[in-house]
């Protein structure tokens, strides 16, 4: 006689109606966490033991005889830049009772791969009412970031030359001016414009045109420092953004910049000079003065024959009358 209750597990067709829909239930919890590619983890905090489902393990690259995992193991996986973050969310969902959500960079046990993880959980009590337990689920967020990352990086970036766009630049540019304007942290603006390109197109075409701009960018980019920013501020003028630079310091680095153009001939249309104005921040000066002083510095360079460089401060004097 098949016992009433169901306690008995596993009789097949016999088992009962319980029975079969416990069944039911965990076998449409696993196919739906598979095909959502979730994984479920519970924390036992009285033992401080987890239970990783095999997806879980999955994600961390966790074998088979990796042992017990306690809450200190796990951490050590998680990336310490994001631990903060993550402990302080775990903290408070714990004093609230809340459900918590993090997003943690983790580096895979087998492979030593950096993956980015999804954990939502929610602290359950026992029957005291104690806090013992925490459950939830782990999800592999690493495409989707990555994705997010490269979507961010080319909404500032320019296609042609592949530095950064008039709006980033101008983003970077509030951000020298803020921390001027905060901690005395001077900045400079270089402004510069390739001399006579009109006729670089006109002879060698549009295409040959472009070439000297992206090769030009390149030359360029690598005759900066790490914290300058350039960016395309239109067509084929340029801005650098030059970060701790006072305006002689800036001069030294449009100087560079002028030399990594003309020194070496480009390809097919031989030698391409850029003209630059320079402008250092100054006490009472805003981001639209710098911007206005570096034009004028340049207009000045073009008014000296082109090819070379001109701060504010040189000629302020014949500008101002
Ligand atoms: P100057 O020395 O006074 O700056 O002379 P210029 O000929 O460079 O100045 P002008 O402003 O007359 O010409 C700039 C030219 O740059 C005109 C425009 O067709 C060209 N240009 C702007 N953007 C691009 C681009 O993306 N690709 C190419 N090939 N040409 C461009
Ligand atoms: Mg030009
Ligand atoms: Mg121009």
């Amino acid at each position: 006689m098949a016992p009433a209750d169901g306690h008995e597990a596993g009789r097949g067709p016999g088992a009962s109606a319980t029975e079969h829909a416990l069944r039911r239930s965990e076998e449409r919890l696993k196919l739906a966490t598979e095909a959502a590619g979730i994984g479920i983890w519970e924390r036992d905090l009285s033992r401080d033991r987890f239970y990783f489902d095999e997806r879980v393990r999955a994600l961390y690259g966790i074998t088979d005889h990796a042992g017990d995992w306690s809450y200190r193991r796990w951490r050590a996986l998680v990336h310490p830049e994001d631990l903060p973050g993550v402990e302080s969310a775990f903290r408070e969902a714990f004093a609230r009772n809340e459900r918590f959500e993090v997003e943690f960079r983790i580096q895979r046990l087998d492979t030593g791969a950096t993956r980015y993880i999804r954990a939502v959980g929610q602290y359950t009590d026992d029957e005291q009412g104690r806090l013992t337990r925490a459950i939830g689920i782990n999800e592999d967020v690493t495409e989707y970031r990555r994705l997010q990352q490269e979507l961010e990086r080319r909404a500032c970036q320019d296609p042609l030359t592949n530095l950064f766009n008039r709006a980033k630049i101008h983003q970077l540019q509030r951000a020298a001016e803020a921390a001027w304007e905060r901690h005395g942290v001077p900045f400079s603006v270089v402004l510069f414009d390739v001399d006579l390109f009109k006729q670089i197109n006109d002879r060698w075409g549009h295409n040959a045109g472009d070439a000297v701009l992206w090769e030009l960018a390149r030359r360029i980019r690598g005759a900066l420092r790490d914290e300058d920013h350039i960016g395309r501020w239109g067509g084929e003028e340029f801005l650098i953004v030059a970060a701790h630079a006072d305006e002689p310091a800036a001069g030294g680095i449009a100087e560079r910049v002028r030399r990594a153009a003309a020194d070496r001939p480009f390809e097919e249309v031989g030698t391409v000079t850029v003209s630059l104005g320079v402008a250092g921040v100054e006490p009472g000066v805003s981001l639209r003065d710098l911007q206005y002083r570096a034009d004028q510095a340049l207009y000045a360079a073009k008014g000296a024959g082109r090819n070379c460089v001109r701060r504010y401060s040189q000629i302020a004097g014949a500008v101002l009358g």
